[in-house]
Formats: C-alpha cells, sequence, structure tokens
C-alpha cells in the first residue's frame, strides 16, 4: 500500500507490482505501485503538513526528538519482525539484519532526536546599528529516494536528519525492497508524528522517482543510488525547479595494505571490507592494493578465507553470505567476471552462481588485477574481490586516487607517519585506518567526485538539511 497522511491507500492507477524472495526467484507479496498521480497525492500532504501554524511546525523540537525517540524504541520491540522481513525481502543473513540493520537503523533516529532541540543559529556582530542572528529553518517538502541494498538503514539514514531539523518528506523505496520500509511507516504513525509528516510511495524509478525528481513542490530531493541515476535525478531536479540535491553515489574504494601491516588484521579487513553485504556496499574495497612485498602471502590467505565463506539460506544462523538482490544485478555481476577473465585478471577462487535456483554467486577473488581492467575500473557491486600489486607510497596514492568515484577508502598500517600521509593524500569521503566499514551514525559519510555531494550522518547531516536564514533588526544604537 501506499502511505499518505498516515493512511493507507491503493495506487491511482489500480497497478500493482510484485516483489521476489532472492533466494527462490518466487513472488512474496504484490505491492501498490505509486506513480505521478501518487506522487502528487503523497506532495500534497507533505505540503500541507509543512503549513505554517501546522501540528508539525508549531511543535515544540524537543517534542519532534521525543517522536524520533519512541520511532528508535518501536523498531526495537519489532526488531525480530523487521529483521525477519528484510532477510525475507533483501536476502541478506538474519544476524545481520537484526545485529546491524535494524539495531543501527534504531540507534540513527535516536542519535538525530537528540539533535532536534539542538539545532542552533548564531548571534552576528555585523556592521552598523543592527541586531543580527541566523535561524536554521528546515528546508520544506524533501523527496528521498533511496535503493535496495539496506532498506531499513538508508531509510534510517534519510528519515532522521529530516525530521530532526522539522522538514517534511515524500520517500521513494526501492521497488526490489519496499516491505521494510512500509512496515517502519506503520510505526512512525504508531509513535504519533502527524499526518503528512512522512508519506511513502513504493514504486519505480522511472515513473514515481522521476516524479519526485521533478516536482515544483518538492524542496529538496535527497537520492542514494547509482551515479548514472544521480545524474538524471540531479538533472531533472535542475531543469524543474533547482531544488536542493544531496547524492550518495557509487563508488570503487582503494584498500592499501602496507608491507608492515599487521597481516591477520588486513587480510580480515581485505575481506569484510569487499564481502559484506554480498558485495552490495557502496563503498565496498573493491580495488585492494598490496605490497609487493606480502603479495603472495596476502593474496593465499585472502583465497582462504573466501573459500571459508558460507553461502547459503540466509535464515541459516551459520550463513555468512546470501543471494544476490535480483538476477539483473547476478548476471550483471557475472558478465563482469567474465570480462575480468577475458581482460587476463587470474582468476583464483570462484567466479559462478551456485545452482540454479535463487541469485547465489561463489565468493570470488581475482588476482593480478591491472588497474584498467573493467573490474578495476567499474563498480560490481557483488562478491568478487579485486587484488592487485605495489612497491611505493607515492604510487598507490596516485594509482588509488585514479578513479572518477572517491567515496571510501582503506589503508592499513602499523606507521602513524605513512597512515597519516596516505590518508591525507586519498581523494575519498571516509578514510579508515586499520580497519573498514565502520559506520556511527554520528561519522558523516559521503563522497568527493561521482561518488555524490553533500554528507550523511553526524552533525554534516543536518546542515544538509536546513536552509540558513538571515534576520537583520535595525536598532537606534548597538552597544558592544
Ligand atoms: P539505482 O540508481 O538504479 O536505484 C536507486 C533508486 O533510484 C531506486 O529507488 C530507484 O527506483 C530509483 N531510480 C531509478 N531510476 C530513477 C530515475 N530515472 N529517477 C528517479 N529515481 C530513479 O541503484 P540500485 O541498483 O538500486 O543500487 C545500486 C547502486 O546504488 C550502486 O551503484 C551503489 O553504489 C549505489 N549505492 C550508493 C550508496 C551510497 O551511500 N553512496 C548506497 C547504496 C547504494
Amino acid at each position: 500500500m501506499i502511505f499518505i497522511n498516515n493512511e493507507w491507500h491503493k495506487s491511482v492507477s489500480g497497478k500493482t507490482f510484485q516483489t521476489l524472495d532472492p533466494r527462490t526467484g518466487e513472488p512474496i507479496a504484490d505491492v501498490q505501485e505509486g506513480d505521478k498521480a501518487d506522487v502528487e497525492k503523497a506532495v500534497k500532504a507533505a505540503q500541507e503538513a509543512f503549513r505554517l501554524g501546522s501540528p508539525w511546525r508549531t511543535m515544540d523540537a524537543s517534542e519532534r526528538g521525543r517522536l524520533l525517540l519512541k520511532l528508535a524504541d518501536l523498531i526495537e520491540r519489532d526488531q525480530t519482525y523487521l529483521a525477519s522481513l528484510e532477510t525475507l525481502d533483501n536476502g541478506k543473513p538474519y544476524n545481520m539484519s537484526y545485529l546491524a540493520d535494524t539495531a543501527l537503523s534504531a540507534g540513527h533516529y535516536r542519535y538525530y532526536a537528540g539533535w532536534a532541540d539542538k539545532i542552533i543559529g548564531e548571534v552576528i556582530p555585523a556592521d552598523g546599528n543592527n541586531f543580527s542572528y541566523t535561524r536554521h529553518e528546515p528546508v520544506g517538502v524533501c523527496a528521498q529516494i533511496i535503493p535496495w541494498n539496506f532498506p531499513l538503514l538508508m531509510q534510517a539514514w534519510k528519515l532522521g536528519p529530516a525530521l530532526a531539523a522539522g522538514n517534511t518528506v515524500v520517500m521513494k523505496l526501492a521497488e526490489e525492497t519496499p516491505l521494510t520500509g512500509l512496515y517502519v511507516a506503520e510505526l512512525i504513525k504508531e509513535a504519533g508524528f502527524p499526518p503528512g509528516v512522512v508519506n511513502i510511495v513504493p514504486g519505480f524509478g522511472p515513473t514515481a522517482g522521476a516524479a519526485l525528481a521533478s516536482h515544483m513542490g518538492v524542496d529538496k530531493v535527497a537520492f542514494t543510488g547509482s551515479t548514472e541515476v544521480g545524474q538524471i535525478v540531479s538533472e531533472l531536479a535542475a531543469k524543474s525547479n533547482l531544488k536542493r540535491v544531496t547524492m550518495e553515489l557509487g563508488g570503487k574504494s582503494p584498500n592499501i595494505i602496507f608491507k608492515d601491516a599487521d597481516l591477520d588484521q588486513a587480510v580480515e579487513g581485505g575481506h569484510f571490507g569487499l564481502f559484506f553485504n554480498m558485495g552490495q556496499c557502496c563503498c565496498a574495497g573493491s580495488r585492494i592494493f598490496v605490497h609487493e612485498d606480502i603479495y603472495d602471502e596476502y593474496v593465499q590467505r585472502s583465497i582462504e578465507k573466501a573459500r571459508q565463506r558460507t553461502v547459503g539460506d540466509p535464515f541459516d544462523p551459520n550463513t555468512l553470505q546470501g543471494p544476490q538482490i535480483s538476477e539483473i544485478q547476478m548476471n550483471k555481476i557475472l558478465g563482469l567476471v567474465e570480462s575480468g577473465k577475458k581482460e587476463g585478471a587470474k582468476l583464483a577462487h570462484g567466479g559462478a552462481r551456485i545452482g540454479d535456483k535463487g541469485y547465489f554467486i561463489e565468493p570470488t577473488v581475482f588476482t593480478d588485477v591491472q588497474d584498467n581492467m573493467r573490474i578495476a575500473t567499474e563498480e560490481i557491486f557483488g562478491p568478487v574481490q579485486q587484488i592487485m600489486k605495489f612497491s611505493s607510497v607515492e604510487e598507490v596514492i596516485e594509482r588509488a586516487n585514479n578513479s572518477m568515484y572517491g567515496l571510501a577508502a582503506g589503508v592499513y598500517t602499523r606507521d602513524l607517519d605513512l597512515a597519516n600521509r596516505t590518508a591525507q593524500g586519498l581523494r575519498a569521503g571516509t578514510v579508515w585506518i586499520n580497519s573498514y566499514n565502520v559506520f556511527s551514525s554520528q561519522l558523516p559519510f559521503g563522497g568527493y567526485k561521482m561518488s555524490g555531494h553533500g554528507r550523511e550522518k553526524g552533525s554534516y547531516g543536518i546542515q544538509n538539511y536546513t536552509e540558513t536564514k538571515t534576520v537583520v533588526t535595525a536598532i537606534p544604537q548597538k552597544n558592544s
């Protein structure tokens, strides 16, 4: 169903779409398919909720925080159900849905609840006889378009700061994974958010997503997804009403292993940095640069780790890797594996589909990868690890930066100077040193270059959901 004004609606067109179980390819449920007409209704509701004098606009900021805290509690109350639904719709291991996705989502709402009444402006000693200050006001109606790889968490990353800052929202869920986002809509209502503050429209990108990005009544669009679609959304936003745009896009993140690294830690970091979430992470460490002195041992240990990785039913507690999200993604990944073989990389492990039901792929390791190969330049978004060799620090920083992307990077070394020098040289939104995939709500996340712009999470996440208003009042005479 479509969630508008705290009520459930059928699509105006009467159309529905199926969401599939990635373990089998079988349908789980029919979902109402939102389109332009539904987006129209949702935007109207969000505008009405943002009207001057509305319950939402006149609510104390601390009360917005209390509602977010309540939402976090409700997510924890229903954590088992939500984690099961996430695994069913997305295919990620249940352990992860429970311990990571649902837990981090609740934590994220809680973190931004704390911000709600701490978004403050400045009193500014401007020249002249005046009293001047800034207000950090909500941007207005925000469109939020999210992907399928972390459905609950991407929803939380977007809703948390938007609601803390007092905006209203129309969110389009990914067509592959609409179920948990819709369940959270019911919790939003239960928490007590006024009607129209959050509206959720499941549907497809070129229809519902494009209608939002080009809507004249939407003040901002926040998008997470591929760079290609990010360019389309930016263009639609610019050509309609120049709505504000924040983008979290793709990546081809380097993970650099220096020769003095703690090898156990570096092998684990290279493995986890790539295979986590079936490789379906925008920040996956998909170019692992290993110093030539330790290359052979690193490769051998990485292959061993990939060999030990358990693939299977994501509801089995022993499973580390479930299916990929869809047949399209699976075929795209297998196509890139073929290109790697053809272009001369060494397929050291895996490389094939597992079985003929569902979308399972073997944990795959390529070694002897060259920088210009497709597997070293294109985002694979699958369980395919690229390992390459380097000899000097200057060389590796230059090669790591030689990408249109700049989302994240990893550095493994025990040498503090080398770690700092490399971290400063890398053009990436996040640099993890002797770690990978550390995602605290407090830490900003986002990309350089074609990995996007703007930051989510942390205090920086609030900046993207506020406008700064300068208020200047003439006074008869000022005194210092
Ligand atoms: P996608 O870009 O195809 O889809 C993302 C969202 O955009 C979906 O909701 C989709 O329906 C919508 N969309 C598609 N076409 C649209 C259009 N013309 N107008 C408006 N909306 C449209 O990406 P995907 O296949 O769902 O996800 C994989 C990609 O997302 C990867 O490239 C990955 O790097 C990226 N990603 C980035 C981050 C990040 O934080 N930077 C996080 C997750 C995924």
